[in-house]
């Protein structure tokens, strides 16, 4: 299991829905998890399972991705979709694990509520505000076939120029 990176045609296209909760899928899912684990420049905070080649409805979602020394805490949210949002759209920069050292500023809404299954196929739901509604919307993006390059006016920044640019906001 390796990331996809873009141009990939998996990256491009809506994901099937899963219907087997079965051992195959918690075995795809300790190797999505085990892929964040050790993603290092940039740190990995999600993956959907097209990054990784798989056409399934699935997605990995790092739960605390503001404690980026801490132990990770990890969700699986399989067949996820996004039931509401806020009316609050916050833009920040954002990147992706497929389309590496390429950052582009994207509006998304500050809070979402993500309905999905689990692992066993029991339906939840989360609230999530912030960096972590941020990346559901990112991952469910990812689902249905979407990536940042499309929903973002750009310009598009490298890593060195997004530092950059923040080196010049702070107060020196
Ligand atoms: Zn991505």
């Amino acid at each position: 299991m390796k990331i996809v990176i873009t141009p990939n045609e998996i990256l491009n296209h809506p994901t099937r829905e899963v219907t087997e909760f079965d051992e195959n899928l918690r075995k795809t899912v300790r190797e999505m998890e085990e892929i964040l684990r050790n993603q290092r420049n940039p740190e990995g905070v999600g993956l959907s399972a097209n990054q990784v080649g798989l056409n399934l409805r699935l997605a990995v979602v790092r739960l605390n991705p503001d404690e980026q020394d801490s132990t990770p805490h990890f969700l699986t949210i399989v067949n996820p979709r996004i039931v509401s949002q806020s009316a609050d759209i916050t833009e920040e920069y954002e990147g992706c694990l497929s389309i590496p050292n390429h950052y582009g500023p994207l509006p998304r809404a500050q809070a979402v509520t993500v309905q999905f299954q689990d692992l066993k196929g029991e339906t939840l739901t989360i609230k999530a505000t912030a960096f972590l509604a941020r990346i559901f919307q990112h991952e469910i993006d990812h689902l249905d076939g979407k990536l940042i390059t499309e929903r973002s006016a750009g310009p598009f920044l490298t890593e060195a120029e997004l530092e950059e640019k923040f080196r010049e906001k702070k107060p020196s």
